[in-house]
């Protein structure tokens, strides 16, 4: 099984890049919630918009973790079974979002972004000339990544731009 995706990967190894992606996945999952459960307890200036940003990127975490997981199967590796196991294997590791201002959610997850590119920078030269499919899915979710940290830092300069107003 997954054999096939090995054939195209020259002079990389292979086990080094399933714990990598790994990894990666144990970020989305964590990444994946920090999001879904800020937006619900958000509180604060433009609340409603600051939770709808937050639901839309959870989803587009969950659909990383799913093109991370296709990858390391193809690859022949095991995906990460169990949650105990994202602890353990994250990079970026997980802020509890025990303050409910919108700013200061804002600004947890502008870190976890922050974080999250420079893994897939990492991931991208990694597989950079060695294996195309990892590369371009690494560049793929890169590019998200950033567009996370785009987006939250324009509800910030918003929720500043109203106080200012005030
Ligand atoms: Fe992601
Ligand atoms: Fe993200
Ligand atoms: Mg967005």
């Amino acid at each position: 099984m997954g054999t096939r995706g090995r054939s195209m990967i020259v002079g990389l190894d292979v086990d080094e890049l399933i714990v990598k992606l790994n990894k990666a996945l144990a970020d989305e999952w964590l990444a994946y919630y920090q999001y879904w459960i800020g937006a619900k307890v958000a509180a604060g200036p433009m609340r409603g918009a600051v939770a709808a940003e937050l639901e839309e990127h959870a989803l587009e975490e969950l659909g990383h973790a799913l093109l991370l997981v296709e990858r390391i199967m193809q690859l022949g590796g095991t995906p990460l079974l169990s949650p105990a196991s994202w602890y353990e294997e994250t990079n970026c590791g997980y802020e509890a979002p025990e303050d409910f201002y919108v700013e200061v959610l804002l600004e947890q997850n502008v870190k976890g972004e922050q974080c999250a590119i420079d893994a897939y920078q990492e991931l991208v030269q990694f597989t950079k000339d060695a294996d195309l499919v990892t590369y371009e899915l690494a560049l793929q979710i890169m590019r998200d990544e950033i567009m996370h940290e785009e987006d939250l830092q324009a509800l910030i300069e918003d929720i500043q731009l109203m106080k200012e107003r005030r």
